[in-house]
């Protein structure tokens, strides 16, 4: 059977592989992400579809992006951290490709991709969550992505936590993503940096070795390297995910949590806190099973090969959406 293209669409990076049935990855490009505009972003997808298909037999490709996608997984309704609205990418893309396309939630990508080749394999009722810029989410039933009524579902970092707390990025404040992200950790990185006290050294050291501005990926590893003061930072977003899992397990009753996106490379330093601040706030504690609380498997490439493989289903299935 010929391969399948994936696609993640990140903030600052657009990865694109090539991918076997069993979800290996054949070959991978990535390019940076240019602008928000979406016909710049389909020039980069065009280019990467043409290198990788170059010599290779492909069937179908799957593109998945942070927003809030149709059900027939056809058009962007809406996205915080893109400019789209609205945006009828999958039309776009097939004219411009001449292959079938199909658009995702980047989250419902790595979810696909965690639950067929992943940490998520033998589990029937699984929570997904990608910590990044935001936190993604989707629930996998059976093996089967459950979106909700207009495929908008899952959505679990726009889940309000703190009445007037943060302005988050979809327009709401408070949002859970505002306080338990990459992004989140970013922002109590640069509080501690821009205070200037006395245990701030190894992240200053750390910013202006790198000459870069502080943000979630400075901090974790800072915090990997053994500094008290960034592993702190990195339990306090951990706490606030226990927290949210403590909710979104009292609503959905998942068996496991698998967690993913760039934030989840902090490991145990951030699974740790989360796990407890979901046995100390779980409602029903002491007389109920605990969900499982994992690390994703397939790292930053679940997107692609999730979106990869939902491509690969579609095509099968007759062009269907997923
Ligand atoms: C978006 C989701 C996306 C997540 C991770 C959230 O802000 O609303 O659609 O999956 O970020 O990129
Ligand atoms: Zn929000």
């Amino acid at each position: 059977a010929c391969d399948a293209i994936g696609i993640d669409i990140g903030g600052t990076k657009i990865a694109a592989g090539l991918v076997a049935s069993d979800g290996t990855i054949r070959r991978k490009l990535v390019l940076p992400t240019p602008g928000s505009s979406p016909r710049e972003v389909e020039n980069v997808i065009a280019t990467l579809v043409d290198e990788l298909a170059a010599d290779s037999c492909v069937s179908s490709v799957g593109v998945g992006a942070a927003g809030w996608m149709d059900l027939t997984n056809s058009t962007v309704l809406f996205s915080p951290h893109l400019a789209w609205r609205n945006e009828p990418l999958r039309a776009s893309l097939e004219a411009r490709l001449g292959r079938p396309v199909i658009v995702m939630n980047d989250a419902d990508a790595a979810a696909v991709a965690e639950s067929q080749f992943g940490a998520g394999q033998g589990e029937t009722r699984l929570v997904v969550i990608t910590l990044g810029t935001g936190i993604g989410g989707a629930i996998v039933n059976d093996g089967q992505l459950e979106r909700g009524r207009w495929g908008v579902g899952g959505e679990f970092g726009h889940q309000i936590f703190v009445p007037r707390g943060h302005v988050c990025e979809c327009g709401n404040r408070g949002c859970w993503e505002q306080y338990a992200s990459g992004n989140a950790l970013g922002r109590l990185g640069r509080e501690m940096f821009e205070s200037g006290g006395p245990r701030v050294q190894a992240l200053a050291e750390a910013a202006s070795r790198e000459g870069r501005r502080v943000d979630g990926a400075l901090v974790t590893r800072v915090a990997l390297e053994g500094d008290p003061l960034c592993q702190e930072l990195v339990e306090e977003v951990g706490e606030w995910l226990g927290i949210g899992l403590a909710n979104l397990a009292a609503a959905l009753d998942p068996g496991r949590f698998v967690i993913g996106g760039g934030l989840s490379s902090a490991g145990e330093l951030l699974l740790r806190p989360a796990r407890e601040a979901l046995a100390k706030n779980l409602t029903g504690r002491g007389f109920r099973p605990v969900a499982e609380v994992v690390l994703a498997d397939l790292g930053a490439d679940a997107g692609l090969v999730g979106a990869a493989e939902s491509a690969r289903r579609s095509a099968l299935a007759g062009g269907e959406s997923h």
